[in-house]
């Protein structure tokens, strides 16, 4: 095998520009629309939520779109307005954020896991119905790294089951399957607009349905359990009282975020392209590289690629994948792990009783996958040293 680097080398980029991972594409419009709504003197939730709303509900064509302020938030409303109670399971993926199942055990609910394919990295519907119970009251899916669930066999099976399918997106604005998009299949879709996703607001998140009675309940929970509209209460149109009906959350998103939510949906589409032309650049230029490649989309879909994630070949390498983080991190390239499987954390296999061993294909995955910068916003010299950096630290 080819020479590998020793510590001496140089760096492929200098320590002072150091290449962020996840770094926000923000441009003067951001910017001016803040500065805005400042001077405005309305920084609050107020009319630009409103519009941002509007556009979003627009964009995926729903009845509905409720912007809170993270896409956690808006998975615990999700599940609280399905009605899920003590006891009640709803069932999701080991290969997904910590705030996915968090969600359900907030709610109450009993999250129980079904593994995942190792070449998708998507929930795989055979083990979905593995662990179907008479308790399970509802899908959890997540559209790994952008790439859609198989949505026919999953809403399939909930229509036989007599399920609910709530829509993790936090990857996946721009995610379609066979015609339609994601956050369109179950009754709740759910998106997050958190600094490193495909479009951002600093921190933000939002809620889709068609179900009027769904998007009442999530709106009254995300502002305090208070009647519809309390926003409201401060406008010129009279002093009205507002009624606590629930004891809700803090959740609403406000207009400061709203402003860069706006311009930044403009760019979804200009964002998209830049990756997916980064996402296919990798993939031709790691070819020889001891990595399993992320499979190319499946036919009749549209894959919002928010994340680069190769499976470094431990065994062809000779090396681990922290080995590899460790090596990219000193060739001053920011990478990320998308994801160690829930049942890895302490705190899962304690509470959901589940343990190394349980779910193969996500330890697969959880041991070898790393992910590489993958913005809307990189330069061709940037997208050029992370394949120069990577090419070096696997011995190419
Ligand atoms: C980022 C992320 C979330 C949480 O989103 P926030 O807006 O940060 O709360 C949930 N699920 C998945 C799969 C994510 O990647």
């Amino acid at each position: 095998m080819a020479k590998r680097s020793s510590p001496s080398d140089k760096p492929v980029r200098r320590k002072e520009n150091f290449l962020v991972f996840g770094a926000p594409c923000l441009g003067e419009e951001e910017i001016s629309e803040v500065v805005d709504s400042m001077k405005k003197r309305w920084i609050g939730t107020g009319p630009k939520v409103g519009m941002f709303e509007e556009e979003f509900r627009l964009l995926k064509g729903r009845k509905h779109a409720i912007a809170v302020n993270s896409c956690t938030a808006a998975l615990h409303l999700a599940i609280l307005a399905l009605g899920i109670r003590p006891g009640d399971e709803v069932i999701t993926t080991p290969m997904t954020f910590c705030a996915t199942v968090n969600a359900i055990i907030h709610a109450g609910g009993v999250p129980v896991l079904a593994d995942c394919k190792k070449d998708t990295m998507n929930i795989d519907p055979e083990e979905i119905e593995k662990k179907i119970s008479a308790r399970t009251k509802a899908l959890l899916i997540v559209h790994f790294a952008g790439r859609p669930c198989e949505m026919d066999a999953i809403m399939e099976l909930a229509h036989s089951y007599d399920l609910h399918v709530i829509e993790d997106c936090a990857h996946a604005i721009e995610t379609e399957y066979h015609g339609r998009q994601a956050g369109c299949f179950g009754t709740i879709g759910c998106f997050s607009f958190y600094v490193t996703k495909n479009i951002t607001t600093g921190e933000g998140g939002m809620v889709i349905t068609d179900d009027d009675r769904v998007a009442e309940r999530i709106k009254m929970l995300a502002l305090h359990g208070m009647s519809k509209d309390a926003w409201r209460r401060f406008s010129d149109t009279g002093y009205r009282h507002y009624e606590v009906i629930h004891a809700g959350f803090k959740y609403n998103m406000t207009d400061m975020q709203a402003a860069i939510g706006l311009h930044q949906l403009k760019k979804l589409e200009q964002f998209r392209k830049r990756r997916e032309e980064i996402w296919k650049f990798y993939n031709e230029a790691f070819k020889d590289l001891p990595v399993f490649l992320p499979p190319d989309p499946e036919p009749d879909t549209v894959h919002a690629y928010h994340l680069y994630t190769p499976l470094i070949d431990v065994d062809r390498l000779g090396k681990s994948r922290d080995w590899v983080l460790d090596a990219m991190t000193r060739e001053n390239i920011g990478v990320g792990v998308h994801y160690l499987p829930i049942h890895y954390h302490p705190y899962y296999r304690k509470a959901l009783n589940v343990k190394p061993g349980d779910f193969p294909a996500a330890e697969w995955i959880g041991d070898r996958t790393i992910s590489l910068p993958l913005s809307g916003c990189l330069t061709d010299e940037e997208v050029e040293d992370v394949v120069r950096a990577f090419r070096k630290v696997l011995g190419a």
